[in-house]
């Protein structure tokens, strides 16, 4: 199963990656999280990426495109994958096309998970993440078990710069400029099945699964 994951930040996408992996038992591929990684090891790559993202504005599709093209011909994806927060660009959206054309594995389905701005911007406000292992909580709809202590590794929670509120309103504006259009490139396909983000994690869930036909 090859999924792409689509919508604004905060719509819960990494939320429902998580229960999409175990279901299907493959990985999933945030770039998000890889530039993050990247981040705390103060790589090159890393280093060059930060100044756009603590802007609210996107890598270049280069230096993504470059990423992603290694990851997704290891061996752990030979069974599928759940792209989160990639492609997000026509080009990028291309490029994978054509990637996944050449090792003759397409893509399933895209699952557009629709929440309105103003939602966003109040969940936003909630969201901490693990600096180490990329697990992200929510005041609200993901408690920790101990309060800003991670569940899987124990790491102090933080707010990503990226979270604050100004950033998150540029990045809604990036969102609507450059990601939506990606609706259509896959509507041309056939792919898209359009889920409704607002709500709790389990109600959320229920409409994924629903779409993909799985109890
Ligand atoms: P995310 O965790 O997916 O919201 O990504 C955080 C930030 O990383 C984004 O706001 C972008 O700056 C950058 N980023 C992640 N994935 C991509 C991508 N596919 N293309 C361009 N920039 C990206």
């Amino acid at each position: 199963m090859r999924l792409i994951l689509l919508g604004a930040p905060g719509a819960g996408k990494g939320t429902q990656a998580e229960m999409l992996m175990k279901l299907y038992n493959i990985p999933t591929i945030s770039t998000g999280n890889i530039f993050r990684e990247h981040i705390s090891k103060n790589t090159e790559l890393g280093q060059e990426a930060k100044k756009y993202m603590d802007e609210g504005k996107l890598v270049p599709d280069e230096l993504v495109l470059e990423l992603v093209k290694d990851r997704i011909v290891q061996k752990d994806c030979e069974n599928g994958m759940i792209l989160d927060g990639f492609p997000r660009t026509i080009p990028q959206a291309k490029a994978l096309d054509a990637m996944l054309e050449e090792i003759g594995k397409p893509i399933d389905s895209v699952l557009d998970v629709e929440v309105p701005d103003e939602v966003i911007i109040e969940r936003m406000a909630g969201r901490t993440v693990c600096p180490s292992c990329g697990a992200s909580y929510h005041k609200l709809f993901k408690v920790e078990t101990v309060l800003g202590i991670c569940n899987e590794c124990s790491t102090h929670l933080i707010q990503r710069e990226d979270d604050k509120e100004e950033t998150v309103k540029k990045r809604l504006e990036v969102y609507h400029a450059q990601t939506k259009p990606l609706i259509d490139h896959y509507q041309q396909q056939d792919k898209v099945l359009v889920i409704d983000g607002v709500g709790t994690v389990d109600e959320v869930r229920a409409r994924v699964k629903k779409a993909l036909g799985v109890n």
